[in-house]
């Protein structure tokens, strides 16, 4: 037996593996993500390695090969750490030892001295308050404005903060700059904008929050913290409680990670945190180079660093004193990485809790089913918040049955409802929300007369109709004018079914010509920063409405925002996997939370075709036990996670028939090795062609995990043989969304 090693972590590029041999007396012993001793270099120094890799044949001579001396039983290091935790994905999700490396090791790379920019006011006084009057006066200074009023609040921010986060472009920083209103310096390391203490709201935590601050920093402080879910519902103070927490483990020396969907990340929700704890906070994000990104895991690694926030891959930074992990809005499917191994935050977050005796707490208004399940079944600890801060009220949710309207000759996108509360508002000067589901499922062309759909060739979806008559592919991009005859009969009632975005800020343009209209799509957000900016916009006031898709993030507070209307609530129905009817409850819970976060009374309207269906009822009632009571039946029923586990071996093929007949033989394979298990499939994946690759999925069903992990293991060893560059395969456990 060989197998190949890495060396060192720390010092070696990670895809460096040497290669050594397996002497008979460690045959057996030795494994992928063993720790052996080996000979290193021309003294034949003892050095640690990690085995990544093993097989019965070498790739270099064997007479040029050394031995392994002995397998190292003593892990301490961090290093040890983060090689077992990638030990254990490749186990748990099934990928290769190096894509889990990969995963969970920083890039090496040293970046250049930077220069970072900040900046701060220039003004005080009369002058500033003749700055701000100015710009109060035409909605083009908004953006001035805005910066204005931050700067107002911290002594400097950094540029980068301002032109991303805060959505004010570079131009109008330097016409600040030449008016001497701001100034701009440099300095070299990047430092967190640090607020006057004045500027942090006092804030006299509530007996609900204070309580439940007892009972998890009690657990945090024991021997054994574990799991606790924080069911708060938005705006019940949930964030007011993260940072608490942190505080109090930073006192016992230890250190925080924070999981927050990297949408959510805005520039309000880090102000909180840096006012509170300053540069001893750092923020992953994805805009961070690779060199930054190392950085950002030297400094945790050599402890100056208590606090990380962002999103999933946040976990993998080294820290070595860790206290406490939090995940905000822990049911975002966002922490289910799409990649392999395709793992979710949640179970390698309780990974390294349970290493680290760090307590993990779980965040929502709208818990997963999978975290109130675990909660309900003694698994997690779970504590509650039920009021909102500052007396707000919870919203009034008023639901529109569509089939009622089309039979009152209302043939528009918009209820009688949603219309006249909108009018409302545009004549009370308050801010309206209209939601409609992700793009993509609306605005597909198709033939009335003989039901045609116009799909992409490449892709098997849809195509959506956009301004300019184009028709476009949201997969691969594929994009055709559209025919204005139907292709198959000829019929000329070849038309859109337009629900998407844009045709609602058409509808409402026309409807009410005065009403000014953001919208926030794939299509306006197409630059990471252009998310920021509208939503930046829309919090200072710069329109009355905001259609967007993917709008439901907390991080903003809009506390003019009094109307949410819920456009077209069954389209998630529609989605067709199991966890529909959860995405379908939390999508109008999530809204429902977004009206009437100041003192001002708010309404939401769901406009549905269903208004029947439990997740709608539900989610109208705000009633998350009754929903979670009815779903569990169902998942029950069925057997779906969970109740019981699920894995998806995904085949990737660009022949159809080498995917057909793989899939076959698996399928074969399986039930004659494992007669016990529930197999479904093969089938073709719901899109069963991207980018001219074929997809096909099988299913497997069990209760126990292990058990679905040794079929995963079982199905690695069917198809070692296969050409990689020919067929790929892929697991997913306990997927989320469709394939
Ligand atoms: P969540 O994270 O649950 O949505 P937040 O922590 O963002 O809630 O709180 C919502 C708003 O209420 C924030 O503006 C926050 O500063 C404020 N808030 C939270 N707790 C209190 C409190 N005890 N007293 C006053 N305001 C509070
Ligand atoms: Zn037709
Ligand atoms: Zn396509």
């Amino acid at each position: 037996m060989f197998v190949k090693v890495i060396i060192d972590i720390s010092h070696e590029a990670v895809d460096r593996p040497f290669e050594y041999i397996v002497p008979p007396s460690l045959e057996g012993k030795v494994s992928e993500g063993s720790r052996v001793i080996v000979p290193f270099g021309a003294g034949n120094k003892e050095r640690k390695a990690y085995v990544v890799a093993l097989s019965d044949k070498a790739e270099y001579p064997v007479e040029r090969l050394k031995s392994i001396i002995a397998i190292d039983e003593k892990a301490v290091g961090i290093e040890d750490e983060l090689f077992a935790m990638a030990a254990w994905m490749r186990h748990r999700y099934g990928c290769t030892m190096n894509t889990a490396l990969q995963t969970v090791l920083p890039v090496k790379k040293k970046i250049k001295e930077n220069i970072y920019k900040v900046v701060s006011l220039n003004v005080s006084g009369d002058a500033l308050e003749a700055a701000l009057d100015e710009s109060k006066k035409s909605a083009r200074f908004a953006a001035r404005l805005r910066l204005l009023k931050e700067l107002m609040q911290s002594e400097s921010l950094p540029l980068s903060m301002i032109t991303g986060k805060l959505g004010v472009s570079a131009s109008v920083v330097n016409t600040m700059a030449k008016n001497g209103l701001v100034r701009i310096d440099s300095q070299r390391e990047y430092r967190n904008p640090k607020a006057p203490s004045m500027a942090r709201k006092d804030i006299v935590l509530s007996d609900e929050q204070q309580a439940a601050i007892k009972s998890i920093a009690d657990r945090m402080h024991s021997d054994n913290p574990g799991t606790t879910l924080l069911h708060g519902i938005t705006g019940s103070g949930k964030t007011e409680v993260y940072i608490e927490l942190i505080q109090r483990a930073i006192d016992d020396g230890k250190q925080a990670i924070v999981l927050i969907p990297e949408i959510a990340l805005t520039f309000q929700t880090l102000m909180r945190f840096y006012s509170r704890f300053g540069d001893r906070v750092s923020v992953i994000h994805s805009r961070l180079s690779e060199g930054e990104r190392y950085d950002q895991y030297e400094k945790a690694r050599t402890g100056k660093l208590d606090i990380i926030i962002g999103p999933r891959s946040a976990l993998f930074v080294p820290f070595d004193r860790l206290g406490i992990i939090i995940i905000d809005e822990e049911h975002e499917t966002s922490y289910k990485s799409e990649k392999m191994p395709k793992y979710h935050a949640r179970e390698v977050a309780e990974y390294i809790a349970e290493k680290k005796k760090a307590l993990l707490l779980l965040g929502s208004a709208t818990p997963s089913i999978d975290s109130f399940y675990r909660a309900k079944s003694g698994k997690y600890d779970i504590e509650v918040l039920s009021n909102r801060n500052g007396g707000a009220k919870p919203a009034t949710v008023h639901v529109a049955d569509m089939r009622q309207e089309l039979k009152n000759g209302n043939k528009s996108y918009f209820s009688k409802k949603l219309k006249d509360l909108l009018r409302m508002r545009l004549l009370k000067g308050e801010q309206t929300m209209l939601f409609i589901n992700r793009r993509g499922l609306a605005g597909f062309v198709s033939c009335r007369d003989c039901g045609f759909v116009q799909k992409c060739p490449h892709c098997d979806v849809s195509l959506s109709e956009h301004a300019g008559g184009k028709l476009v592919c949201h997969y691969c991009g594929f994009s055709m004018d559209k025919p204005t005859l139907c292709p198959e009969c000829g019929s000329k009632f070849f038309a859109g079914f337009r629900a998407g975005t844009e045709k609602i800020e058409q509808e409402i343009k026309k409807l009410m010509p005065g009403a000014r209209v953001l919208r926030m799509d794939a299509d306006t957000t197409k630059n990471k920063d252009d998310y920021e900016k509208i939503l930046s916009a829309f919090s200072a006031g710069e329109a009355d409405v905001l259609v967007g898709t993917q709008m439901i993030v907390k991080g903003h507070d809009f506390p003019n925002v009094t109307l949410v209307g819920v456009v077209a609530a069954d389209l998630s129905l529609y989605a067709s996997d199991y966890r529909a009817a959860e995405r379908t409850f939390q999508l109008i819970t999530q809204a429902a939370g977004r009206a009437g976060r100041g003192n001002k009374a708010g309404d939401v309207v769901v406009q549905t075709y269903q208004p029947d269906s439990y997740a709608i009822v539900h989610a109208v009632n705000q009633d998350y036990a009754g929903f979670y009571n009815e779903e569990v039946l169902y998942r029950d029923l069925a057997d779906y996670p969970p109740l019981s586990h699920m894995m998806a071996v995904q085949l990737y093929s660009a022949s159809e028939e080498l995917a057909d007949n793989t899939a076959a033989e698996i399928v074969a394979g399986l039930k004659g090795h494992f007669n016990d298990k529930v197999i479904i499939g093969p089938a073709k994946a719901v899109i069963s062609r991207i980018n001219d690759v074929h997809r096909m999925v099988i299913y497997i069903k069990d209760s126990e995990i292990d058990e679905l992990i040794a079929v995963k293991d079982y199905v690695d060893g069917m198809s070692a043989g296969l050409d990689k560059n020919k067929i790929s395969i892929q697991y997913d456990i306990d997927p989320i969304g469709s394939f």
